[in-house]
Formats: C-alpha cells, structure tokens, sequence
C-alpha cells in the first residue's frame, strides 16, 4: 500500500535532486554529481576542519596555533566554496525548507562516519546533546529562517541524539562581524550568550550546530561558556568550514 502511494507521488511528482533539480532514478536526496560536490574528502585540520595543504600534518594548523578554541573539534562537509557554498546562501532563503533537510542529511551523515570512528565515541555518544548557535531574538522578526536551530532539529531526528532547544541565548545582536579582525571578533561576541538550566548539561557533549563556521569566535565564545558549565565537549558540526576573508565579507556568512 505504501509502496503504490510512493509510486503515485513519484509519477505527479518525482524526484528531483534538491540541488540542481535534475529528476533522480533512485530515492536520494541530491544527484551523484551535487553530493560529490557537496560533500568533499578535503584535507583539512582534525581540531577546526580548516583546509590545509596535504603536506601540513593534520594535527596542526595556522589558525589552531592563534586561536584559543574552547570546543574540542569542528565537523564540516566541506570548504566554504563551489556548490556547497551555493547551497548555503540558498538555503537560508526561507522557503527552501527541503534544502535545508536534504544538507542537515549530509550533516547527520558526516557524524556517523567521523564520531562513530573515533575512539571512545561509545560512551561520548550517551551523553550527546543536540543544541544550535542561536540568533539574537530580531532574526526572527525579519522574517528569516533559523536555519542553524532547523538543521539541529533534522540531525537529532536523523541520529536519535536529544535535541535541546533554547538552551542557548544570544544576548546581544553581534551578526556583522564580516569586517572585523579576529581580536574584534573575540570582543564582540564576549559574553553575548547566556546558558539556561545549566544544571541539565553538566558532563555531557554537546553538539553545536551551525551552517557556516568562518571566524571560530562565535562558536569558541558559547565553547568557553558552556565549559564554564562543566559540559564535558562541544563538538561544532556546520555545513561548511570558511577560509578566508572573502567570504566573511559576505552578510550571508556568519560569524
Ligand atoms: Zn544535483
Ligand atoms: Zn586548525
């Protein structure tokens, strides 16, 4: 009976790539040739996900070695560029409600495959929390999407991890860091977020969301405050890892 209701829908609607829109054969959510592209095995830093050449060790970076991260690591799809930068700009238009599930899929796949490989991700993984970079409370009179609180939503249905929404609150509106230097970065964002029921998170790991991580401040500042906190680590999971001021000096990049 399902089946011959999904063959109905197929055939007045079938399935297209939630990309490029090109109708798809099998019952996937984007093309071969826009997941390739979407999700890519770059080489990159194993602390913060930023690109590095291939003949820089994993372990160490440039950014790693100037920032004072406090999470423990960042999981991306990606670089910030190409189609997956495309389909983050597009995504947080917000009627593209498909887009935003079909990469939060992308996301929740990513985390099976690096935290379920990782050593001591068992016992990690019972105390995983599910929780989104928050926007300051005017985003949402500007009619715009939560793009960061609706991926964070899709990834714990897709993973079975709680979801723990409004724990975190942004205090003060801190969304044009674009031209800023890092030290500003820090600055602006110092003590703009506040933790509730603080209580409920003590040891456990939490997994911040978010579509783009460009400078690390905004997500190293919720870091330190939940730390304060005793959570026991933040993981920061975004669609994307930015690489550079080009385009963090995009309004669509966040901070
Ligand atoms: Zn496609
Ligand atoms: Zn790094």
């Amino acid at each position: 009976m399902r089946d011959s209701a999904k063959a109905l829908a197929d055939l007045v609607c079938p399935p297209e790539c939630l990309f490029c829109r090109r109708l798809l054969s099998s019952d996937r959510m984007f093309c071969q040739d826009c997941h390739e592209r979407l999700v890519s095995s770059y080489h990159h830093c194993l602390r913060c996900a930023a690109p590095v050449p291939p003949v820089v060790p994993n372990a160490d970076c440039i950014k790693c070695r100037k920032a004072n991260w406090r999470f423990d690591r960042v999981l991306a799809l990606g670089p910030y560029r190409g189609r997956l930068r495309e389909a983050i700009i597009r995504m947080k238009q917000p009627h593209e409600t498909l887009l935003r599930r079909g990469i939060a899929a992308l996301m929740a796949g990513k985390l099976d495959s690096v935290v379920m490989s990782h050593a001591g991700s068992q016992e990690l993984c019972q105390h995983t929390v599910v929780t989104s970079v928050p926007n300051h409370w005017t985003h949402a009179m500007l009619g715009a999407a939560d793009t960061a609180g609706e991926l964070a939503a899709e990834i714990a249905k897709r993973t079975g991890f709680p979801l723990m929404t409004g724990m975190i609150r942004r205090t003060r509106n801190t969304s044009k860091q674009g031209m800023l230097s890092w030290s500003e970065r820090t600055k602006n964002v110092h003590d703009a977020f506040q933790i509730r029921d603080p209580d409920k998170l003590k040891e456990r790991h939490v997994m911040l969301v978010d579509d783009v991580l460009t400078s690390g401040a905004t997500a190293a500042e919720i870091a330190r405050r939940l730390k304060k906190h005793q959570v026991a680590a933040v993981t920061v999971l975004v669609a994307a890892r930015g690489t550079g001021t080009r385009e963090a000096n995009t309004s669509l990049a966040d901070p």
